[in-house]
């Protein structure tokens, strides 16, 4: 067998197992290898019948009895039911959506079964039990110490496949015997002590101990952190070779051109601008990341380069100017980010165009200097084909095909980090010239995420705040302090200020179910607030399950101040600036990581006026208010980033789902020294062998890879 061979050249599949398996992204020998377990368990289980409680993960050794598919009398759902008996009593298994299970087993078959203690006192039962044949032998003739010596895997958690058919799986590649080449270089693993990737492979799927399972680990973190380091590393060597626009702005027409702000720049903003400035002229490409807090004054930044740019006449040519493509995540923040533009190039004499969904301007209309007109889209789009128009701001709707520029030399993405590259080859499609990127975030993350995440950029961080702006108050709300806090808040609305407030998080890992929590959590606060805490205020709501038209409405109605409090999901991307809004209540907030917390609460930065933040946890454990107090203290996102990830691991980290690494090149990201390994690894090996000539199988996993996360 070979680890390249498809799935079904040696497994039966059923079109179930199919299609749970694609979902997992599995259909490859290797996919199967590489679907590492979750958790391992013991061989010899971890309680007895008679001791469960409700809530516990426990693997328990016992015979199966009675079990029966079925349906649930309520929803006609199929399921299973059956029981584990063991020495000390017997407790019911319960499966749902797996009528299979009871033929699979006889009746007193001996199995480990493994799941959550679900039910109450009296009526526990063991819900979507994994359950693992074990042999008379392994029940009977050994210790129990000799029996738990051995450990078995348990899979993440996925519909129609169970961890059952995961070791079986595997059971049945290592008795075929499976071909594998190895893509880090055998110095590389010598170094660094790690297991070749076929020793790994064993130890993670069947680990004899658990520190076999820990080196195995530790070497696929390496491996992943090392195959991004290196794609990114290639990205970045290919880059440096490109043809970019050289723009050239004399510091003269810079400062003239800061000096127009109605604020003076902070000093992290000037140096931001000078290392972009730097970067656009020297030729090659830039690729630059600027992170800062909500509030930092990114715009600003990114609109000195975009002048910058369009300051710059094309090559050889002594009309016309270069052109910026600025693209924002959703409509409102494009029309927004349009208007600060107009702000910003007031004095200059400048088009600036915006493309949305619902309609196209242009700045300045022919009749007024000073404000914006609609104009129609294939006007707009033939002004920015010809050159006319050198800025433009819009959505996704940017890429489009349609969308033509002339001579694109500068792209601005603003908190997208997730697609920079692709976009800005997507965008330069019709340019020889590749042109210079700015990346924009508010995300904090981690130096060892962004290390991994964005080795192919330079780094710029803006971490200081305009002077003069309040600190937000924040407030951790102990109990008996809630009514408190309401009243806190009505004396704001009194003021004419408005509100959010966000429910909690919900664990949910089936989106459909998720949106759904979110909804009906939403709405119930909503209506319990409106009822019994603030029946003179206007509530409204806002959630994942809306249509993006009634989201939009509902921020513009916010914006309008025909809401005065919005009771939202974090989920829902709150990213707008509504300066009116000077409260912010999160509950729950333990169940958030801090770095999301200081997002949420950046929703009421951008105010004028005194901003205020209540933290309300559920538990009112001592260590819960403390953590949460690094919430009052932190200088900036940044260092909450860093604490999450001490802390409670990456899996805190805002936004942590859509960067595409999974969960054990995640954990790795504690470790530093670790990422500054494969990094200085990825760098010697591509600057020695940039086209990977002399690592063929180091090539193919990186390309794989890349493949893979450029197609989701
Ligand atoms: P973000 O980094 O979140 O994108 P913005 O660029 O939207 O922040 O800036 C937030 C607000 O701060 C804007 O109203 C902007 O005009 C203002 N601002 C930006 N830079 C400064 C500065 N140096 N001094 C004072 N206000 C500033
Ligand atoms: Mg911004």
């Amino acid at each position: 067998m070979h680890a390249g061979d498809p799935l079904s050249s040696h497994f039966r599949l059923s079109d179930a197992h199919t299609k749970a398996l694609n979902r997992l992204g599995i259909k490859m020998v290797r996919d199967v290898l590489y679907h590492f377990p979750a958790r391992y368990e013991q061989a010899g289980g971890s309680g007895s019948v008679a001791e469960l409680v409700a809530g516990q993960d426990v693997t328990l050794v016992g015979s199966l009895e009675k079990l029966e598919a079925k349906k649930s009398w309520k929803s006609r759902v199929p399921m299973t039911e059956g029981f584990l008996r063991d020495d000390s009593g017997r407790i019911k298994l319960r499966w749902f959506n797996q009528p299979y299970i009871a033929k699979m087993y006889a009746e007193g078959a001996l199995v480990r079964a493994s799941g959550k203690v679900t039910g109450s006192e009296g009526k526990l039962y063991l819900a979507n039990p994994s359950l693992q044949k074990i042999s008379i032998e392994e029940a009977g003739m050994f210790t129990p110490e000799e029996v738990s010596a051995e450990l078995f895997a348990v899979y993440p958690e996925s519909r129609g496949v169970s961890s059952l058919w995961f070791r079986s799986a595997i059971k049945k590649i290592f008795d075929a015997g499976v071909e594998m080449n190895d893509p880090l270089p055998p110095e590389m693993l010598k170094k660094y002590n790690l297991p070749t990737l076929h020793s790994a492979v064993v130890w993670i799927h069947q680990p004899k101990e658990l520190k076999n399972a820990t080196a195995a680990r530790k070497r696929f973190a390496f491996e992943e952190v090392f195959l991004i380091q290196v794609e990114r590393n290639r990205e970045r060597a290919a880059l440096s070779k490109e043809q970019g626009f050289r723009v050239e702005a004399s510091h003269a027409d810079m400062a003239e051109f800061m000096d127009d702000f109605p604020f003076a720049p902070t000093a992290a903003q000037k140096r931001a601008v000078a290392a972009i400035l730097k970067d656009m002229q020297r030729g090659a490409p830039m690729g630059r990341l600027l992170e800062g807090d909500v509030g930092s004054g990114k715009t600003a930044v990114a609109a000195t380069a975009a002048y910058a740019t369009v300051r710059t006449r094309p090559a050889g040519q002594n009309f016309g100017t270069l052109q910026v493509a600025y693209m924002a995540p959703t409509e409102i923040l494009a029309k927004q980010h349009f208007e600060s533009f107009i702000q910003y190039f007031e004095h200059f004499p400048i088009n600036i165009g915006l493309i949305t969904g619902n309609g196209c301007y242009k700045f300045p209309s022919k009749i007024s200097r000073t404000k914006a007109t609609t104009i129609s889209r294939a006007q707009l789009l033939k002004w920015v084909a010809g050159g006319e128009i050198p800025v433009v701001i819009g959505t996704h709707a940017l890429i489009q095909k349609s969308v033509k520029f002339k001579h694109l030399a500068l792209v601005v993405i603003d908190e997208q980090h997730r697609f920079g590259t692709n976009q800005r080859r997507a965008l330069a499609r019709k340019e020889k010239t590749l042109p210079h990127l700015l990346s924009m975030t508010a995300t904090p993350i981690p130096r060892t995420l962004a290390l991994t995440l964005w080795g192919d950029l330079d780094l710029t961080l803006l971490d200081e705040m305009p002077p003069g702006r309040k600190r937000v108050i924040t407030e951790v709300v102990a109990q008996g302090e809630r009514a408190a806090a309401y009243e806190k808040i009505r004396a704001q609305l009194k003021e004419g200020r408005q509100a959010y407030i966000i429910c909690p998080r919900i664990d949910e890992p089936d989106p459909e179910k998720l949106f759904a929590l979110q909804a009906k959590s939403v709405k119930a606060e909503a209506k319990r607030l409106q009822k019994d805490i603030f029946p003179e205020y206007r509530i409204g709501v806002l959630h994942s399950k809306m249509k993006p038209k009634d989201k939009d409405e509902v921020m513009v109605q916010l914006l309008a101040h025909e809401i005065d409090i919005l009771v939202a999901t974090s989920v829902v991307e709150v990213g707008v600036n509504v300066p009116n809004a000077t409260v912010i209540m999160i509950e729950g907030a333990e169940r958030f990581g801090l770095s999301q917390l200081h997002q949420l609460r950046g929703r009421v930065v951008r105010s004028v006026y005194q901003a205020y933040c209540f933290v309300v946890p559920e538990s009112k454990g001592e260590a819960t208010v403390a953590r949460l107090k690094a919430l009052v203290e932190a200088k900036n996102g940044f260092e909450l980033a860093e604490l999450d990830m001490a802390q409670r691991g990456p899996g805190e980290l805002a936004g942590n789902k859509q960067w595409g690494i999974s969960d054990i090149g995640m954990e790795a990201l504690k470790n530093l020294k670790l990422v500054e390994a494969a990094r200085t690894e990825a760098q010697q090996l591509v600057a020695h062998d940039p086209t990977l000539r002399a690592h063929p199988t180091l090539k193919a996993a990186v390309e794989s890879r890349t493949a893979a996360m450029h197609f989701e």
